[in-house]
């Protein structure tokens, strides 16, 4: 994740500017980035305006900026509910109403700039948050498919609370918007005065107000558990490949449905075989006299091994097919071939006869002159394959 920006930076103020300064700062700053005089670039235009959004929910607010300035950005994460800025974070939008004009009316949660950037509105509380987890697995479990039990940290809702946070009897109707989750406000600017709709300040759009929080989740609404969750790995998983498992994320804090879980695989590196697609590749070493004589030699294959025949004269790195060897195919379109790619290995360690064997075989091949001098054509370098 890249490192967050500064939000006196966003803002252009310095550490001890005045509320009427920051203010003043992001007023300029938004309606320089408003979507009216943007539209060519109107996603460019929404992530300015949302950081400049973000940056001044902080700022605007004497306990959030305290906490920043001491914490940095961590210090004020968790007052947004996503554990990231979002819209529904905002609660200045009384501040920006004139900027947007009275015909955009300010709905709860932002709704309204998600419909000014093209976004969907919002219906409905949001849901949790989704997670990632990471798993590897070998080569043989990606050939052969496999059921994987994983064990992943998330939340749930609250069993004590049903997720709201309280017991019933202790949330109330929230009395400043009498449950409505907005409040009108009467402004006059010269000679107009219009009306504008904000999310309420007391309930942050709720429309309640809890009394005494839940005892288990301290009113978060949620708990934190292990959940066993089993997956099955498909024949022929390519690596990175994403699986979802619907709900299986985080509880959601408004009420709305759990988040879903990705898992990403990885497969592990194989010692013998290397994977291309859905072939495979490994080297076999093979001896000077098997590659000059011909052998039928055993080679790995993925359910076990197989038999190929080295023909009498086989040069090194000379490869051979085994076909419908190699990898099956995710969509069922059959397995892929495994190359198997000869070696011819120099003996090392030979025993006088041998070696005197070998000469013997040197000279009646005629590879040296009287002289002992080696008598070759010699060619170009060749590439490996
Ligand atoms: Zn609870
Ligand atoms: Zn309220």
């Amino acid at each position: 994740m890249p490192s967050k920006r500064d939000y006196y930076d966003v803002l252009g103020v310095s550490k001890d500017a005045s509320a009427d300064e920051v203010k003043k700062a992001y007023r300029r700053l938004a309606l320089k980035h408003h979507p009216d005089k943007n539209k060519e670039q109107p996603k460019e235009a929404e992530e300015k305006f949302k950081d400049l959004s973000e940056a001044y929910e902080v700022l605007a607010d004497p306990d959030k900026r305290t906490r920043y300035d001491q914490y940095g950005h961590s210090g004020v994460e968790s007052t947004f509910r996503g554990g990231g800025f979002d819209w529904s974070d905002f609660t200045h939008f009384e501040d920006i109403s004139d900027i947007f004009g009275r015909s955009s009316g300010f709905g709860f949660g932002g709704s309204i700039f998600e419909q000014f950037f093209g976004g969907r509105p919002r219906s409905g509380p949001q849901e949790g948050r989704s997670l990632r987890y990471d798993i590897e697995v070998s080569l043989l479990d990606a050939a052969s498919g496999a059921e994987k039990e994983l064990r992943i940290p998330h939340s749930v809702q609250c069993k004590s609370c049903g997720g709201q946070g309280a017991k019933a009897k202790d949330i109330k109707t929230c009395t400043t918007c009498s449950g409505a989750g907005q409040v009108r406000q009467g402004q006059t600017r010269g000679n107009t005065s219009f009306v504008s709709i904000a999310a309420c300040p007391t309930c942050r759009g709720s429309g309640r107000q809890i009394i005494k929080p839940c005892a288990t989740c301290s009113g978060a609404g949620a708990t934190e558990t292990t959940s066993t969750i089993k997956v099955s790995i498909p024949q022929g998983t390519e690596d990175g490949m994403r699986l979802r498992v619907r709900g299986g994320g985080d509880a959601s804090r408004e009420g709305g449905g759990p988040g879903d879980l990705f898992i990403v695989i990885h497969i592990a590196p194989h010692e013998l075989f290397e994977r291309d697609g859905r072939n495979l590749y490994v080297d076999a070493p093979i001896s000077f006299s098997e590659a000059a004589l011909g052998a039928k030699i055993q080679v790995p294959t993925l359910d076990g091994s197989a038999l190929v025949t080295i023909p009498p004269g086989t040069q090194t790195d000379t490869v051979f097919r085994l076909k419908g060897k190699g990898m099956p195919d995710l969509r069922g379109h059959g397995n892929g071939d495994e190359f198997v790619r000869v070696q011819v290995i120099t003996p090392t360690k030979l025993n006088a006869e041998q070696k005197e064997m070998l000469r013997g075989f040197s000279e009646s091949v005629g590879q040296y002159g009287k002289t002992g001098a080696r008598k070759m054509r010699f060619s170009g370098f060749r590439k490996k394959a």
